[in-house]
Protein backbone atom coordinates (compact mmCIF):
# COMPACT_ATOMS: atom_id res chain seq x y z
CA UNK A 1 0.00 0.00 0.00
CA UNK A 2 1.37 3.34 -0.90
CA UNK A 3 1.02 6.68 1.04
CA UNK A 4 -1.10 7.87 -1.42
CA UNK A 5 -3.89 4.65 -0.55
CA UNK A 6 -3.89 4.77 3.11
CA UNK A 7 -7.20 5.76 4.41
CA UNK A 8 -5.58 6.96 7.95
CA UNK A 9 -2.85 9.40 5.67
CA UNK A 10 -6.43 10.67 3.68
CA UNK A 11 -8.29 11.07 7.67
CA UNK A 12 -4.94 13.08 8.33
CA UNK A 13 -5.66 15.50 5.39
CA UNK A 14 -9.10 15.91 5.41
CA UNK A 15 -10.03 14.10 2.35
CA UNK A 16 -11.95 11.18 4.41
CA UNK A 17 -14.39 12.78 7.02
CA UNK A 18 -13.55 11.31 10.98
CA UNK A 19 -14.95 12.73 14.48
CA UNK A 20 -11.50 14.10 15.70
CA UNK A 21 -11.12 14.19 19.42
CA UNK A 22 -7.37 15.73 19.71
CA UNK A 23 -4.80 17.23 17.71
CA UNK A 24 -0.84 18.08 17.96
CA UNK A 25 1.45 19.15 15.48
CA UNK A 26 2.08 15.92 14.47
CA UNK A 27 -0.48 13.62 16.00
CA UNK A 28 -4.04 13.12 15.09
CA UNK A 29 -7.24 11.18 17.37
CA UNK A 30 -10.52 10.59 16.12
CA UNK A 31 -13.19 8.56 16.53
CA UNK A 32 -13.47 4.53 15.52
CA UNK A 33 -15.70 3.94 13.04
CA UNK A 34 -16.86 0.45 14.65
CA UNK A 35 -16.49 1.28 17.84
CA UNK A 36 -16.08 -1.90 20.41
CA UNK A 37 -16.37 0.04 23.85
CA UNK A 38 -17.72 3.06 24.91
CA UNK A 39 -14.84 4.65 24.41
CA UNK A 40 -12.95 3.57 21.38
CA UNK A 41 -10.66 6.40 19.88
CA UNK A 42 -8.30 6.04 17.39
CA UNK A 43 -3.98 8.11 17.72
CA UNK A 44 -2.68 7.88 14.91
CA UNK A 45 0.96 9.97 13.84
CA UNK A 46 0.30 12.13 11.03
CA UNK A 47 3.33 10.79 8.73
CA UNK A 48 2.98 7.70 7.82
CA UNK A 49 4.55 4.34 9.39
CA UNK A 50 2.98 1.18 8.88
CA UNK A 51 3.44 -0.20 12.33
CA UNK A 52 4.47 0.62 15.75
CA UNK A 53 7.41 -1.70 15.45
CA UNK A 54 8.32 0.60 12.55
CA UNK A 55 7.77 3.56 14.27
CA UNK A 56 10.05 2.99 16.95
CA UNK A 57 12.74 2.24 14.74
CA UNK A 58 12.33 4.94 12.74
CA UNK A 59 10.82 7.83 15.39
CA UNK A 60 11.15 6.86 18.92
CA UNK A 61 10.45 10.26 19.80
CA UNK A 62 6.55 10.16 17.74
CA UNK A 63 6.22 6.93 19.26
CA UNK A 64 6.44 8.21 22.85
CA UNK A 65 3.62 11.72 22.06
CA UNK A 66 1.08 8.80 20.30
CA UNK A 67 1.53 7.14 23.96
CA UNK A 68 1.32 9.88 25.86
CA UNK A 69 -1.53 11.08 23.76
CA UNK A 70 -3.49 8.17 24.59
CA UNK A 71 -3.76 9.01 27.95
CA UNK A 72 -4.55 12.60 27.02
CA UNK A 73 -7.45 10.94 25.22
CA UNK A 74 -8.71 8.99 28.24
CA UNK A 75 -8.97 11.52 30.71
CA UNK A 76 -10.29 13.61 27.96
CA UNK A 77 -12.80 10.81 28.03
CA UNK A 78 -13.10 10.32 31.52
CA UNK A 79 -12.16 6.79 31.66
CA UNK A 80 -8.50 7.04 32.56
CA UNK A 81 -9.56 6.59 36.31
CA UNK A 82 -11.36 3.33 36.02
CA UNK A 83 -8.52 2.10 33.86
CA UNK A 84 -8.35 1.76 29.92
CA UNK A 85 -6.40 -0.16 27.35
CA UNK A 86 -3.96 0.92 24.71
CA UNK A 87 -4.01 -1.77 21.87
CA UNK A 88 -1.26 -1.52 18.53
CA UNK A 89 -2.59 -4.45 16.30
CA UNK A 90 0.67 -5.48 15.03
CA UNK A 91 0.75 -7.41 11.56
CA UNK A 92 -2.51 -9.33 10.11
CA UNK A 93 -2.34 -11.99 12.02
CA UNK A 94 -2.69 -9.66 15.10
CA UNK A 95 -5.98 -8.21 13.12
CA UNK A 96 -4.31 -4.85 11.91
CA UNK A 97 -6.10 -3.91 8.86
CA UNK A 98 -5.22 -0.23 8.42
CA UNK A 99 -1.24 -0.41 7.83
CA UNK A 100 -0.72 3.17 9.49
CA UNK A 101 0.41 2.98 12.73
CA UNK A 102 -2.74 3.30 15.25
CA UNK A 103 -2.92 3.08 18.97
CA UNK A 104 -6.33 1.70 19.78
CA UNK A 105 -7.89 3.19 23.54
CA UNK A 106 -10.88 1.25 24.35
CA UNK A 107 -12.32 1.88 27.86
CA UNK A 108 -15.59 2.95 29.58
CA UNK A 109 -16.71 -0.85 29.89
CA UNK A 110 -15.09 -3.69 31.48
CA UNK A 111 -12.26 -5.38 29.56
CA UNK A 112 -11.32 -9.34 29.69
CA UNK A 113 -7.81 -10.38 29.60
CA UNK A 114 -6.61 -12.32 27.91
CA UNK A 115 -8.33 -10.37 24.67
CA UNK A 116 -9.43 -12.16 21.80
P1 LIG B 1 -6.82 -2.42 13.06
O1 LIG B 1 -7.74 -3.57 12.74
O2 LIG B 1 -5.91 -2.11 11.90
O3 LIG B 1 -6.06 -2.58 14.36
O4 LIG B 1 -7.76 -1.17 13.32
C1 LIG B 1 -8.29 -0.42 12.29
C2 LIG B 1 -9.47 0.30 12.87
O5 LIG B 1 -9.87 1.30 11.98
C3 LIG B 1 -10.69 -0.60 13.10
O6 LIG B 1 -11.06 -0.60 14.47
C4 LIG B 1 -11.77 0.02 12.21
O7 LIG B 1 -13.05 0.00 12.78
C5 LIG B 1 -11.25 1.44 12.03
N1 LIG B 1 -11.68 2.06 10.76
C6 LIG B 1 -11.71 1.46 9.53
N2 LIG B 1 -12.12 2.35 8.61
C7 LIG B 1 -12.35 3.52 9.27
C8 LIG B 1 -12.81 4.81 8.83
O8 LIG B 1 -13.06 5.06 7.66
N3 LIG B 1 -12.95 5.75 9.80
C9 LIG B 1 -12.66 5.51 11.11
N4 LIG B 1 -12.84 6.53 11.97
N5 LIG B 1 -12.22 4.32 11.55
C10 LIG B 1 -12.08 3.33 10.64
Amino acid sequence: MTEQDCLFCKIVSGDVPATVVRETDRTLAFRDINPQAPTHVLVVPKAHHPTAADLASSDAGLLAELVRGTHEVAVAEGVAESGYRVVFNTGPGAGQTVFHVHAHVLGGRGLNWPPG
